[in-house]
């Protein structure tokens, strides 16, 4: 136990076992009480030296490393050297051979059941993430943004606490790839994407949707803030310039804001009212937030960087 602890959970986990181990064989005391810790002592170290040295595959070690830690491990056996004289030569008679092959072939039944554990745990973990992440762009896919909003339209429910989910899409963006190539598509929409969790950073969630369109949740969020904030992001697009072998890049965004409120039936409602101000956005020509703000709004608030579009109508 003491040679494995370090290899599979580290140096504090190595040190805690050791010491436990060791405070046990002292208790037990007897005249092997100080050869006893000692041998743990060499056990320990020994895999601390394995543990620097031997690299592991997925969390796993393979059997070779693995009769090698138990070598390195029945290294302890040289404990013996310290006993009283005539309990060392009955120890080097009648244990040490036992005792070393009882090690070895320990340290590699259990390594080889706790690598095993970690490689189907990892490759579990490794499973969950792709099915929940765009391989793109590294966001949250389409799967893993659905299950966040029901879980934050539930909250919404149930606290009353208002939260803002934005539907992004890149205006024109099928003249990137008609005119640099998909390639440069691909690249513009991980542009995009870094530009996304920046402005949103550990505030909320931000995924790719589908194609070129992005969704975002703003936590916390009332209407007028979305709406300001949206317009920020949309800016942020304008003004970012996407460097590529061939050329400079500008894309800009619509952005299509819906706000939380007991109207909604369910999260699926509230994508459609964002759906249909995403529409509004585009009908108006693009690189544009809908709903817009009036102007008196903005003045006011110390977070706007520039005028949202304004249509008369709302001056
Ligand atoms: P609009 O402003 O109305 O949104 O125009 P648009 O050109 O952005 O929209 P449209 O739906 O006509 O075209 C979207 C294009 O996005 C078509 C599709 O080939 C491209 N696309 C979808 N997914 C990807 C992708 O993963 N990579 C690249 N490079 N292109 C993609
Ligand atoms: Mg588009
Ligand atoms: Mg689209």
């Amino acid at each position: 136990m003491v040679g494995l602890a370090t290899p599979f959970g580290g140096v504090p986990a190595g040190l805690i076992a050791g010491v436990l181990a060791g405070a046990y064989r002292a208790w037990l005391g007897g005249a092997g009480a100080m050869a006893g810790v000692f041998g743990i002592g060499i056990a320990l170290l020994s895999s601390i030296l394995f543990h620097r040295l031997a690299s592991q595959r997925e969390g796993g070690y393979s059997l070779k490393q693995l009769v090698l830690l138990g070598s390195m491990v029945a290294a302890s056996g040289v404990n013996a050297l310290i006993l009283p004289q005539p309990i060392m030569f009955t120890f080097l008679n009648e244990a040490l051979v036992p005792l070393t092959i009882a090690n070895i072939s320990g340290i590699v039944i259990l390594g080889t059941f706790l690598s095993r554990e970690r490689l189907s745990a990892n490759s579990e973990k490794w499973l969950r993430s792709v099915a929940f992440t765009d391989s793109l762009t590294g966001l949250s896919n389409r799967r893993a943004f659905l299950t966040a909003l029901r879980g934050s339209f539930q909250d919404a429910l149930k606290y009353n606490r208002p939260f803002s989910l934005l539907l992004i899409d890149c205006d024109n963006f099928k003249k990137v790839n008609d005119t640099y190539g998909h390639e440069c598509g691909d690249k513009t929409l991980i542009h995009l994407a870094r530009i996304f969790e920046a402005e949103i950073g550990q505030h909320g969630v931000v995924g790719r949707f589908g194609g070129e369109e992005f969704t975002m949740l703003l936590q916390h969020d009332n209407k007028a803030n979305a709406i300001l904030k949206a317009d920020h992001i949309r800016k942020t697009v304008e003004d970012a310039a996407l460097h590529t072998d061939e050329d400079i890049i500008h894309v800009t965004v619509s952005i299509g804001v819906t706000t939380w409120s007991p109207i909604f039936a369910d999260a699926e409602d509230m994508l459609r009212s964002a759906d249909r101000h995403l529409y509004k956005a585009k009908e108006r020509g693009r690189n544009c937030v809908e709903p817009t703000i009036t102007h008196h709004f903005i003045s006011n608030n110390p977070f706007s960087s520039r005028s949202v579009d304004t249509p008369p109508s709302l001056e």
